[in-house]
């Protein structure tokens, strides 16, 4: 029986070690993927961690590029051979009041990809065929991988930060080296945040057409707009609101934060907005897959073999990262 190979995480706060297995047969509207590259996102480290709800044993990676080896009964759209993204909405059930009212992101009955169902840290992956994408061509399966989450969910957050002109990024990590690039390409002022010090992370934002680039520490030297919070640490978000003008918005973008700290009622007075954002829906993916190529983004990852997931994840986080960090079956470790 042929086998697959991937990386898998017993019980929160361990570590990832390589399991054989059984290539799976895809059911009905799915499909098998053999996994091109996955990309490593903030919330693997969550999952890794035990900070947000997840199955144990599980497979994680939701930023899967790869190619249809065989569809299930049912699939329409697909056949093997394509090429297709696999993003973290994994299935919704369509028929809660959130499916039913064009928000199946808050799906009372939904499946993640690499949380809730067995994800891209492997060789072979099955997907329901209705979450999948195809995705642009201009991007290789590398390049094209952290599109998969840190660019459509951190482009739902853009689309929440509303239409203003001066846009905050706090923590520039992988969304946010996308999400700037969207940003100028729609003729915003972007500042970006990061940690006191890391003078590599603000050259890499000046780098990508930033205006500014400082602590998060520091307050705005212009009054924002709108800001985006990619970095799961709370007491950016009084910090984030004391630089948003009136109906500023302070969008919190990653599934998990340490608490918020309290701050004075005349911080969010006029009318200032802070809101989560949670998941994706399919129209933000086929939205931001249609803007994303003439937008000009390029990604900037580091590759690691499939077997170095645990080394990936302790780059990310450690902060040491430019960029994002990609998995890629048979690269040689
Ligand atoms: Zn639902
Ligand atoms: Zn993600």
């Amino acid at each position: 029986m042929p086998s697959m190979i991937a990386m898998q995480l017993d019980a929160p706060g361990g570590r990832l070690h390589r399991v054989e297995r059984a290539i799976p047969r895809p059911g009905a509207g799915e499909m098998l993927v053999e996994v091109a590259a996955c990309g490593v996102c903030r919330t693997d480290l969550h999952v890794l961690d035990g900070e947000i709800p997840a199955r144990y044993p599980i497979v994680p990676g939701h930023e899967i590029v790869g190619h249809v080896r065989e569809i299930g009964p049912g699939v329409e759209g697909f056949a093997p051979g394509d090429r297709v993204g696999i993003p973290w909405l994994g299935h919704t059930c369509g028929v809660c009041p959130y499916c039913r009212s064009h928000r199946e992101n808050l799906c009372d009955h939904p499946e993640f990809t690499g949380a809730t169902r067995d994800g891209g840290y492997a060789t072979h992956v099955v997907a329901d065929a209705h979450y999948c994408f195809a995705l642009p061509d201009g991007y290789s399966d590398v390049e094209a991988a952290p599109l998969l989450c840190a660019g459509l969910i951190g482009w739902r957050a853009l689309r929440l930060a509303g239409e203003g002109r001066r846009i905050g990024l706090y923590g520039f990590g992988a969304a946010a080296h996308i999400l700037a690039q969207v940003a100028v390409w729609q003729g915003r002022e972007v500042y970006a945040f990061t940690k006191e010090g890391d003078e590599k992370g603000q050259d890499f934002a000046r780098s990508l057409g930033c205006v500014w680039a400082g602590a998060s520490t520091e307050p705005s030297p212009e009054q924002l707009d709108a800001a985006l919070i990619f970095a799961p640490v709370g007491a950016l978000v009084p910090a984030a609101l004391k630089s948003v003008g009136k109906g500023g918005r302070v969008v919190c973008a990653g599934i998990y934060m340490t608490d918020i700290p309290s701050f004075s009622y005349a911080d969010l007075w006029e009318e200032r907005h802070i809101l989560s954002v949670a998941n994706l829906t399919r129209e933000d993916g086929t939205s931001f897959f249609a803007m994303v190529e003439q937008a000009g983004v390029r990604t900037v990852t580091e590759s690691f073999a499939l077997e170095d997931a645990n080394a990936a994840l302790a780059k990310l986080r450690s902060g040491d990262l430019i960029g994002a960090a990609v998995l890629v079956p048979g690269k040689g470790g």
